[in-house]
C-alpha cells in the first residue's frame, strides 16, 4: 500500500537517483546523496495551491498544502498528493503561511531523520526534493519569480525593460545577456537573510531550483492562449477562413461564441487541442505558393509549439542526451519565433494585420528556464505537470465547502482523512486481488 502510494513502479527509483545524481546540480550537496539505500529513497514534494471555496463570498478562497512523492506520478489524484492542512484567507494574516511553514519544518526534518517509523523497517526513506504551486503561489507564499516587477526572475537578472535589449525578457537568443547571470542557491542564501526568505529554506534539501511552477501548464493556460489567440486573429486576418470582413463585427462573434463553445475559454486540455489544430491550418497557409515571410513566421512559430508539447507527452520522464536537446531546440525555437512575431506585431498601425498580438509573459521566461533545466538535467518537465494537483484540490475544494468557516480547518481534515480512509481500504482490496 505505502508503495503503492508513492512509488507505484519500484524499479525506477535507483535509476531515477542515479540519474539525478549524474546531471542535476542541485543534488550536488543534497542530503539525500547520503542515503545507504537508494532503491528506496522518496523524492518528498512540497504542493500548495489556493481555491476559492466559498461561492459569492468575500475572502472565500482558502490555502491548501500537502505532500507527496515525485515518483507517484500517474496516480489519481487522492493517491497522488495528501493534505497537510487548508486554511480560510478570512482566518489568516500575512504571517500565517509562514507561521505554518515554521511549524512544519522541524515536523518535515523529523519525517526524514527519524528512523522509527513502520516505514522505515521496509527501508523507505524520505528525502526533501521539490517545492511545487503554480507561479503566482510561489510568488505570494514564497516570495520568489515576482512576475510584477520588472526584475522578474530570482534565477537570473532578466528584466522586463532595460536599455540593454538582452538583458530583457524579449531576447531568447543563446547570446542573451541575461543567460550568463545564472544564480545558484548558494547567491541566493547569501543574498537575503533568515528574515527576508520564506521559513521553508531552513530544511535541508530545500533548494532554489527546485521552487517548480509547473511552467507546461503555465504555457497551456498562460502563454498558449496568447500564442493560440494571436495565431486564430493571423488566420482571420489574411481571410484564410473566408473574407475578411468590415471591422467591428468580431466582438459580437467572440462574445456569442465563448457562450456556444466553452472550449474558447481554454482549459489545458482543450488549449492543446486548439494549438494542435491551428498548427495544421497555419501550416496550410505557409504552404501556398504566395505565402508571406510572416505567414512562415506564423507557422513554424505554433509548430514549434506544439512539437515541444508532442515530445514531451512521448517522452520518458528520463531523457537522453538527444532527446533533451531536441526539447531544447524545439522550445527555443517556439520561443525566437514568438519573439520575432512580437517585434513584428508591434511595428504594425492602423489596420495592418496583426496589430496587438503576440504579448510577451514573464512565463515566456520561465519557459526558457524550463528548456534550459530540461537539457541539463535531462527531466521531463511534464511529469512536475499540475494536471492532476488540480483535481486534487478540486476535491479538498468541495469538501471544506461543505464546513462552517469558523471551523473549517478542523472539519476539512475530518472530513478528508474519512474519505482518505475508504479510498485507502479501496486500493488495498484491489492490491490482495
Ligand atoms: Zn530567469
Amino acid at each position: 500500500m505505502f508503495q503503492h502510494c508513492f512509488a507505484p513502479r519500484p524499479s525506477e527509483i535507483e535509476s531515477y537517483w542515479k540519474h539525478v545524481e549524474q546531471h542535476c546540480r542541485w543534488f550536488d550537496d543534497h542530503p539525500g546523496r547520503q542515503a545507504a539505500n537508494k532503491k528506496r529513497l522518496l523524492p518528498f514534494c512540497l504542493y500548495g495551491d489556493e481555491i476559492n471555496a466559498f461561492k459569492n463570498a468575500e475572502n472565500g478562497s482558502i490555502c491548501v498544502l500537502g505532500f507527496g512523492s515525485d515518483l507517484a506520478y500517474g496516480n489519481p489524484a487522492l493517491e497522488r498528493y495528501y493534505l497537510f492542512t487548508a486554511f480560510s484567507e478570512h482566518n489568516s494574516t500575512e504571517n500565517t503561511f509562514d507561521d505554518i511553514i515554521r511549524a512544519l519544518v522541524p515536523r518535515l526534518r523529523y519525517m526524514f531523520d527519524e528512523t522509527s517509523f513502520n516505514w522505515c523497517s521496509a527501508g523507505w526513506r524520505w528525502t526533501y526534493s521539490s517545492t511545487q504551486g503554480d507561479l503566482k503561489f510561489i510568488t505570494d507564499r514564497y516570495g520568489l519569480h515576482n512576475f510584477r516587477k520588472n526584475r522578474i526572475c530570482d534565477l537570473c537578472e532578466c528584466v522586463k525593460k532595460d536599455d540593454n535589449i538582452a538583458m530583457t525578457l524579449a531576447d531568447f537568443r543563446e547570446t542573451a545577456a541575461y543567460r550568463a547571470t545564472h544564480y545558484t542557491h548558494q547567491d541566493y542564501m547569501q543574498s537575503t537573510t533568515p528574515e527576508t526568505r520564506s521559513p521553508l529554506f531552513e530544511l535541508d534539501g530545500v533548494n532554489l531550483h527546485r521552487f517548480l511552477h509547473d511552467p507546461c501548464h503555465g504555457q497551456l493556460l498562460g502563454t498558449g492562449k496568447n500564442t493560440n489567440g494571436s495565431c486564430l486573429t493571423y488566420l482571420c486576418e489574411r481571410s484564410y477562413f473566408a473574407p475578411w470582413p468590415e471591422r467591428g463585427i468580431y466582438e459580437n462573434v467572440m462574445s456569442e461564441y465563448r457562450v456556444l463553445y466553452p472550449s474558447m475559454a481554454a482549459k489545458a486540455a482543450q488549449s492543446k487541442m486548439i494549438s494542435y489544430w491551428l498548427a495544421m491550418v497555419a501550416g496550410d497557409l505557409a504552404a501556398r505558393a504566395d505565402a508571406t515571410p510572416t505567414d512562415k513566421a506564423v507557422s513554424a512559430c505554433i509548430y514549434a509549439y506544439v512539437d515541444t508539447l508532442r515530445k514531451m507527452d512521448e517522452y520518458p520522464l528520463l531523457l537522453s542526451e538527444e532527446q533533451s536537446n531536441e526539447l531544447y531546440n524545439s522550445g527555443m525555437r517556439h520561443l525566437r519565433l514568438y519573439s520575432y512575431l512580437h517585434r513584428e506585431s508591434a511595428k504594425r498601425t492602423g489596420t495592418e494585420v496583426m496589430r496587438n498580438c503576440w504579448l510577451l509573459q514573464p512565463k515566456h521566461h520561465f519557459f526558457y528556464h524550463m528548456c534550459r533545466d530540461c537539457k541539463e538535467q535531462r527531466l521531463n518537465p511534464s511529469y512536475y505537470s499540475l494536471l492532476t494537483a488540480e483535481s486534487w484540490i478540486g476535491y479538498i475544494g468541495r469538501v471544506s465547502r461543505r464546513t462552517h468557516r469558523s471551523t473549517m480547518t478542523a472539519r476539512t481534515l475530518q472530513r478528508y482523512c474519512t474519505l482518505l480512509f475508504f479510498r485507502l481500504k479501496r486500493i488495498e482490496r484491489n492490491i490482495s486481488i
